[in-house]
C-alpha cells in the first residue's frame, strides 16, 4: 500500500476522531522517588549497576542481573548528544511549544542517555557529539518536566567525570506522580466494521462469513483469524440471541448512568458464529441464566441496542450455544 493510499482510504469506509485519555497515578519506590526529587531540587541521580556502569534515568533492577539497586549516583547537567531527530510540528503539551529536536543525552558522569528536547534554532544547529546542559524549569515539583529542555553548551568536558555517592535523601520527598495519559487517534473500522455499523443504523446486525470454515464473524473484523482468508460473504443475523455466559456487575462505572447490580452477557444472536456482549434488562438480576433468549431493546436515536431483555421463548438447549461460550 502506498503512503496516498493510507492517507485517503474509499470514500465509503467511515473514520472518526478518536481520544482515549486517563490520569495514570503511581507510586515511586526509593529509586524513582530519589530520582524525581533530585530533579526538583536541581541534582541529577543515577543507579550504579552490579556491574559498575551508571544509569540515568535510573532503574529499579539491574537489567543484565535482575538485581534490586539502590546504590545512588549524582552525576553533572552537562553531556553530549548521543542521536537525535528534528521534530518540525511540536503537539500539544510537548516540552517546547516551538520547533525543537528529540535527544538521547549521555550526562556527564553517566553510562546510558536520557530522552529529551533540545531547544536550538534548527535542525542546522544540532549534531551527534554536540555538548549540551540542562535548562531547568522556574517552577519544578518532582518530575522528569523539572527538567525544561536541554540547551547547547559550550564549556569545557571534564576529563574523567566522577558520578559523586548520593544517599537520595532530600526533604519532603516525592512519593507518587500523576501522569496523564492521552492518546488522539483517528480511527478508521475498515470495510467490514463500517458494513456493520451502517446496517446498524438501520436496526440490523450483519456479520460476515468466512468462505472456508462457514463461520459467522458478528462483529465482522474482515478475515477468519482461524483460516487466514477475508470474509466478504454479508450475513444478517439475530434479532433475537442467546445468553452463552453473563457476570453480575456490582461496581458502578465513572460515567455509565446504570444502577447497580446489572447483568453483562455474551449473547449469539441467531445465526452467529459468535457471542458479542451486551447488557441485560427487563428481568431481575438474579434470574438471568444461560440460555435465556433476548432481543435487543432500542431507545431512540441510539446507534446500538441499548440492552437486551427476555423473548419469553423457552431456553435455548445447552447443546444449540455449546459452542458459542
Ligand atoms: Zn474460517
Amino acid at each position: 500500500m502506498t503512503t496516498a493510499e493510507a492517507a485517503a482510504p474509499p470514500p465509503e469506509v467511515l473514520r472518526a476522531p478518536l481520544v482515549v485519555e486517563f490520569p495514570f497515578t503511581r507510586s515511586l519506590g526509593p529509586v524513582q522517588s530519589a530520582f524525581l526529587t533530585g530533579l526538583r531540587d536541581r541534582v541529577v541521580l543515577g543507579v550504579r549497576t552490579t556491574a559498575g556502569q551508571v544509569m540515568v534515568p535510573p532503574v529499579e533492577y539491574d537489567p543484565v542481573t535482575a538485581e534490586e539497586i539502590r546504590e545512588l549516583v549524582q552525576v553533572a547537567t552537562t553531556g553530549t548528544v548521543t542521536t537525535w531527530a528534528w521534530n518540525d510540528e511540536p503537539r500539544p503539551n510537548q516540552p517546547l511549544d516551538r520547533p525543537f529536536a528529540w535527544v538521547l543525552v549521555t550526562l556527564d558522569g553517566a553510562d546510558t542517555a536520557l530522552l529529551h528536547a533540545l531547544d536550538a534554532p534548527g535542525p542546522e544547529a544540532v549534531h551527534t557529539g554536540m555538548r549540551v546542559r540542562v535548562r531547568w524549569a522556574a517552577e519544578r515539583t518532582g518530575a522528569i518536566t523539572d527538567i525544561a529542555c536541554f540547551e547547547p553548551h559550550e564549556g569545557p568536558v571534564p576529563a574523567e567525570p566522577r558520578p559523586a555517592p548520593h544517599d537520595g535523601r532530600f526533604a519532603d520527598p516525592v512519593a507518587g506522580i500523576v501522569a496523564e495519559a492521552r492518546l488522539d487517534y483517528t480511527y478508521s473500522p475498515g470495510r467490514a466494521q463500517t458494513a456493520y455499523i451502517n446496517a446498524l443504523s438501520g436496526r440490523r446486525t450483519v456479520g460476515e462469513r468466512c468462505p472456508s470454515c462457514h463461520k459467522v464473524y458478528v462483529p465482522p473484523r474482515g478475515a477468519c483469524p482461524t483460516c487466514g482468508v477475508a470474509t466478504t460473504d454479508q450475513v444478517e443475523v439475530g434479532p433475537a440471541g442467546t445468553v452463552t455466559t453473563y457476570c453480575v456487575v456490582n461496581i458502578k462505572a465513572r460515567n455509565l448512568d446504570i444502577e447497580v447490580p446489572y447483568v453483562y452477557a455474551h449473547i449469539a444472536l441467531d445465526g452467529a458464529g459468535l457471542a458479542l456482549h451486551g447488557r441485560i434488562g427487563g428481568i431481575p438480576y438474579d434470574q438471568v441464566r444461560m440460555g435465556l433468549r433476548v432481543e435487543p431493546v432500542w431507545t431512540e436515536g441510539g446507534r446500538y441496542p441499548d440492552h437486551y431483555r427476555p423473548t419469553g421463548e423457552p431456553d435455548a438447549d445447552y447443546d444449540a450455544y455449546k459452542e458459542l461460550i
